[in-house]
């Protein structure tokens, strides 16, 4: 294996880092209390800071400058190649407190949580936070409602059997509760310019959640190109919203959209087929198309590819992969 053993020192103790091995993995294997949750520099939850020598580029991949400077890095993406004196952070530095509001069913998997601030919380429709419990388990979420909002946060939380955060959320979380809250993250999100471009969103399950967001945003800037959203499951109890996006459609001539199932079972209304290879089909060309892809990893990283192939540019696809926290 490339590279060489290291010693990590955090608080006056210190661990080895095996060859090859990620600041990460090294911590948790020796099970120091760090925080992670994607291991694939997407969340940034496992950010810590060098306190002696600057840190490889490549695990400061996505950081602000001003992070970057104060030697901060994502120990998921470290490979260290000489020693280091580590520090935790401050959680409270880079997360706020916000009260549960709304907990609520969209439908048999998926619940609707709302989060109120004290204060303003600036983000970008589309962007994902990373929720923390007082454990310090941290999973991301993406934000479904725009700025314009008020103080609040919304998410769409699907259960996942057996998943400590979700069914924690779904099973204990009540209005009036708090949770952390970090900074929002993400570059999956609508920018006003060229209103005239065909928007094109696909996701599935709560990948609708970051879309409907962008769409909301999208339609109260004026956005006048095309823009379809394209939204798929299974089965039709996993589907949400459909009312409310049909109500969205009559109001707006240029939004279109198609809940897609890919089950047996398809009631009329319904296009029967993986939301993927539906929106697919229904274009020839995506030449100056902007692209907004959301949802399971495998839909979002084939989307990717096809979109390109279809014509649609590098720079204008945009995608959350909603990765899953590897055991
Ligand atoms: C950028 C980003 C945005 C996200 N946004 C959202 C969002 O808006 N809404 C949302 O609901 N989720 C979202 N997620 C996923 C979320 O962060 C969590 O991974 C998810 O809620 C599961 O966490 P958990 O702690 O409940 O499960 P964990 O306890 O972490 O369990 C995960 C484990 O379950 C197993 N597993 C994986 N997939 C399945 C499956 N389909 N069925 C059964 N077992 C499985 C695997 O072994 C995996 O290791 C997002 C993820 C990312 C990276």
């Amino acid at each position: 294996m490339k590279g060489v053993m290291v010693k990590l020192t955090i608080e006056e103790k210190t661990y080895s880092c095996q060859p090859g091995e990620t600041v990460l993995d090294a911590l948790l294997r020796e099970h120091v209390n760090i925080s992670y949750a994607c291991k694939k520099g997407t969340c940034h939850s496992c950010m810590v800071r060098s306190a002696d020598t600057l840190p490889p580029e490549a695990a400061q991949a996505g950081l602000k400058n001003t992070l970057k400077k104060q030697n901060h890095f994502l120990a998921c993406l470290c490979r260290p190649e000489q020693d280091m004196i580590i520090k935790l952070p401050d959680q409270s530095e880079f997360y706020t407190e916000g009260t549960v509001v709304v907990n609520e069913m969209l439908n048999r998997n998926t619940l609707l949580l709302v989060i109120a601030f004290e204060d303003a919380f600036e983000f970008s429709a589309g962007q994902f936070v990373n929720l923390q419990r007082a454990d310090g388990l941290t999973r991301s979420y993406s934000i479904a409602n725009t700025p314009q909002e008020s103080n609040t946060l919304e998410f769409h939380i699907r259960r996942l059997t057996g998943g400590r955060f979700s069914e924690w959320l779904h099973d204990e979380i009540t209005v009036g509760d708090t949770i952390a809250v970090s900074e929002p993250r993400g570059h999956c999100f609508y920018l006003p310019e060229r209103s005239e471009q065909g928007l094109l969103l696909v996701g599935t399950g709560t990948g609708l959640a970051p879309l409907a967001g962008i769409l909301t945003d999208a339609l109260a800037q004026g956005h006048s190109g095309p823009i379809y959203l394209f939204h798929g499951s299974r089965e039709f109890d996993d589907l949400y919203r459909i009312d409310e996006l049909r109500q969205l459609a009559r109001q707006h001539q240029n939004f279109h959209y198609i809940p897609c199932l890919s089950g047996k079972h398809v009631p009329e209304g319904f296009t029967h087929g993986r939301v993927n290879e539906v929106a697919l089909a229904s274009f020839t060309d995506l030449k100056d198309w902007r692209v907004f892809l959301c949802g399971h990893p495998e839909m979002v990283n084939q989307m990717k590819k096809m979109t390109f192939l279809k014509g649609a540019s590098m720079k204008d696809i945009y995608a959350d992969a909603f990765f899953v926290t590897p055991v």
